[in-house]
């Protein structure tokens, strides 16, 4: 199985966390989103353990939240001791309901508007994550209205090819995110936030990209980082104390994916930054890390039910299921693979190669392509895996789709975290 939380039982039924997916479709109904609780607070220590093994626990891990954002996700984890980087004030203000304390909050975007700087700094969110000039320029008026000083970091491109989708990298000199370091840019950059009467720059931060299967491009990050700093405390006489890596670690997607485990990663990142000090005799800094889809990717499948299936003979058989991009995007915008299977038929070989089309007017509507899968009949459970990440964060209503449902699974009891959309919902803001 793709992932170790993921079992077969008597009846032949794909489990996850120990509840039987089969049963899970029938009582609530299927798109259904199921996560398993157990392995999401067992990411949530792996990283921890990392940081006190490796760097005294001087750190703070702050899941990415748009990797999966609702109320219990923030309760989770903030209960393991973690805090959230959000992007927006949708973000913020789902992470506050749920009571995650807002020092251990981390702001970005890179158009934040200025309710949502208000909303940031009323609230007294840890750090803001300055992505441009302009911006720098609004928050110190916001700050200095609300009587506030505000800690904040600035975005940097540190310049590194991540070797990841395009679409999903972020840390090279073309891409709309942060100041550029090669340029000159960023250094102006510090200098200017350092001018600022209101906002007090702590330190810095850098996203190289997603789903980065290598610890290397993580090391590199981290040198360049701290050579950086370096820099600015001999150009200006400022020591930042603060250096946030961002997210990236790559999970398993599919059987042939052999991403590096996320421990090993952020230890290169750390015996790379305290190397980097050591030899420049930079005082290391407090560290963060902005882990989303290795914390709750692969903790998560989506549940459909076979509507159809067409053979269209010497060209391809599709699976038709009864949601799509609606629910899970991801295809249609980077080609994601995936690995699907009959959660019924769990324990049966996948003889057939398919394709799995969704539900919305599209042809582009699709799950996969080429995918193997046991023979699917109508009304079969037919189980995506590893969609914990960027699914119903990512999920729409188009053709007026309700939102599915999400179950959190603890110890084989599954509860309701995230109710079905209904059409009444759907037509609320409708006037
Ligand atoms: C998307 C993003 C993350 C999370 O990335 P993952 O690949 O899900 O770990 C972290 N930080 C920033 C700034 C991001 O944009």
């Amino acid at each position: 199985m793709l992932t170790p939380n993921l079992t077969v039982n008597e009846a032949g039924h794909l489990c996850i966390g120990g509840a039987d997916t089969v049963t899970l479709a029938k009582t609530h109904g299927t798109p259904l989103y199921v996560m398993d609780e157990n392995m999401i607070r067992e990411n949530c220590r792996g990283f921890e353990k990392v940081i006190s093994e490796e760097y005294q626990g001087r750190g703070l891990i702050c899941y990415a939240s748009k990797a999966l954002s609702c109320m219990e996700m923030y309760r989770i984890v903030d209960s393991e001791g973690l805090g959230a980087d959000v992007v927006s004030g949708g973000e913020l203000y789902t992470a506050l309901k749920a009571g995650m304390p807002a020092e251990k909050i981390v702001m970005h975007g890179n158009s934040k508007t200025n309710s949502e700087l208000q909303m940031a700094v009323t609230h007294g969110v840890g750090r803001i994550v300055c992505d441009n000039l302009p911006e720098l320029e609004r928050l110190d008026k916001i700050a200095a209205a609300s009587g506030k000083t505000v800690r904040i970091m600035l975005r940097i491109k540190p310049g590194i090819d991540a070797h990841t989708h395009d679409f999903v990298k972020t840390g090279q000199i073309d891409s709309k995110f942060g100041f550029a370091l090669e340029t000159g840019e960023a250094l102006a950059a510090v200098k200017a936030a350092s001018l600022y009467p209101n906002l007090l720059l702590v330190g810095l931060h850098c996203h190289i990209g997603s789903q980065i299967l290598d610890t290397e491009p993580f090391a590199e990050a981290g040198r360049v980082m701290i050579d950086f700093m370096n820099r600015i405390r001999s150009e200006f006489g400022i020591t930042l104390t603060e250096l946030n890596l961002g997210g990236g670690p790559g999970i398993r997607y599919t059987e042939s994916d052999d991403p590096k485990p996320f421990s090993e990663i952020v230890r290169a990142i750390l015996s790379a930054v305290k190397e980097s000090c050591a030899s420049a005799a930079f005082p290391e800094p407090f560290v963060l890390f902005e882990p989303g889809r290795s914390i709750v990717g692969g903790a998560g499948l989506t549940l459909y039910t076979v509507m159809a299936k067409k053979e269209i003979p010497d060209i391809r058989t599709y699976v038709l299921v009864d949601g799509g991009m609606c629910d899970n995007p991801r295809y249609a915008l980077y080609q994601s693979r995936y690995e699907a299977l009959i959660a019924n038929k769990a324990d049966a070989p996948r003889s057939t190669t398919v394709t799995i089309g969704g539900k919305c007017c599209e042809s582009g509507d699709l799950i996969g392509e080429d995918m193997p899968l046991q023979d699917a009949e109508n009304d079969d459970i037919l189980a995506v895996l590893a969609t914990g990440a960027y699914n119903y964060s990512m999920a729409s209503n188009y053709n007026r789709n309700p939102r599915a449902e999400i179950v959190m699974v603890r110890d084989g009891e599954a509860r309701t975290v995230v109710k079905r959309e209904t059409y009444v919902d759907i037509i609320r803001s409708d006037i």
